[in-house]
């Protein structure tokens, strides 16, 4: 065993381990943040951003870092949601820029997260190229092994290594919990000459309730498809070949979605971004509640002495604080996932929102957006 102990170690950078790296740097601690791949590295995902994402930044690193985030070549302002169900009637949704800047962008998570990495403090001391290959504790201690390094030991662990995270086993085991809901996702990228301006959902058969989408990137887009169907095993990467025959890089996985509200913590270790289960479960946006839980978990850790870390549980100062945060925005997420449960939900929407545009601009408040 390595001989000096770790006061915290978060485990994965993706942008939960970044933002709360980040956020710990700036309440005055040097926190270890290991990553098992090496920047730029990929990430599955839709790429998009949304105006929570660009909020937290904000929050992080002020006007400067967005001027930089909205600067870096590949960013691609995104100003437009259209919905469009199986009748091809569409719902165009704008997002109205905020503070000066647009509420939302499109940038490949190959580069967004790399970006990220490179904005943190020097405080921080980010080990790429370490994967953690197991956990375990003893007393109040965290003993981690390290593929091919030298073993380390931690007082507080931080389970940020997304939907196969092995500390949110350990809180799953702590608790007595099963697995948390996950959707499955497979996205790919399409060269096309053709522009928009609006990111597309098609609520189209088979894939109700989920989407295909389409997320203009220039001339590269970013084309998915994902669903919350439970019962049948649709063939997700056929469907999405079907739609678009010359998609390239398919690649997917689960998306686990905050359903329900989830023990996050247990003593001496918690969980943000996928590995606590938090993204949209209408939307499948992880990214913005990535970066907000590892923010709300780096102050929760600043209001106690490092002394106490080993045994402490943040169950009140993190869990139910940012459960209640996110209430308001989940309540509303949960009730469009269960409206997408039913085949028209889409369809009425649409219907309703050529009706009667002030009801939906009501409902879509929380999203931030307005209806054109
Ligand atoms: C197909 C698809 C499309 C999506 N589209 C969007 C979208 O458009 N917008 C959006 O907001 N969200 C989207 N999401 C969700 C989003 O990708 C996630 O919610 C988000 O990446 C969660 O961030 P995270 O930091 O928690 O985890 P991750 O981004 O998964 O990062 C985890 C990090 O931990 C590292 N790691 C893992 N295991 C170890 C280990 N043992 N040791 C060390 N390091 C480790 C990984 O290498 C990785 O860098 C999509 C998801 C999918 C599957």
């Amino acid at each position: 065993m390595g001989d000096a102990v770790e006061p915290v170690v978060i485990v994965g950078a993706g942008p939960a381990g970044l933002a709360c790296a980040w956020r710990l740097a700036q309440l005055g601690f040097s926190p270890l943040l290991l990553e098992k791949a090496t920047f730029p590295r990929d990430k599955v995902c839709g790429d998009a951003l949304s105006g929570k994402v660009v909020a937290l930044v904000r929050k992080l690193g002020g006007e400067a870092a967005l001027d930089r985030l909205f600067a870096h070549p590949e960013a691609q302002p995104a100003s437009m949601l259209a919905l469009v169900d199986k009748r091809g009637r569409q719902l165009r949704l704008a997002f109205p820029p905020h503070r000066g800047y647009p509420q939302g962008l499109l940038l490949r998570r190959y580069a967004f997260d790399a970006w990220l990495a490179a904005q943190l403090p020097p405080t921080v001391r980010l080990r790429t190229g370490t994967a953690v290959k197991a956990l375990l504790r003893q007393g109040s201690l965290w003993h981690l092994q390290l593929e091919g390094q030298p073993p380390l030991q931690a007082h507080f662990v931080v389970g940020a290594e997304g939907v196969a995270s092995r500390v949110a086993r350990w809180v799953e085991a702590y608790h007595g919990l099963g697995r948390p809901v996950t959707f499955p996702a497979v996205r790919g990228y399409v060269e096309t000459l053709s522009s928009s301006e609006a990111l597309e959902l098609h609520f189209v058969p088979p894939v109700l309730p989920g989407y295909f989408w389409a997320f203009p990137m220039g001339k590269r887009w970013n084309v998915g498809v994902g669903t919350s169907q439970r019962k049948a095993r649709l063939p997700l990467r056929t469907l999405l070949q079907a739609r678009w025959p010359a998609v390239q890089g398919l690649a997917g996985h689960g998306i686990p979605v905050a359903l329900q509200k989830r023990p996050l913590t247990a003593p001496g270790c918690a969980l943000i971004g996928d590995a606590a289960a938090l993204a949209d479960p209408f939307t499948g946006e992880g990214i913005g509640n990535a970066l907000l839980s590892g923010i709300r978990l780096a102050e929760a850790l600043a209001a106690f002495p490092p002394s106490k870390w080993a045994t402490l549980d943040l169950a009140a100062t993190y869990t139910h604080r940012l459960y209640k945060e996110l209430s308001a925005e989940l309540r509303m997420s949960r009730w469009l996932y269960r409206l997408a449960t039913q085949g028209w939900a889409v369809e009425g929407l649409i219907g309703i929102a050529e009706r009667h545009p002030g009801l939906v601009r009501w409902v879509l408040r929380s999203y931030g957006v307005k209806k054109v």
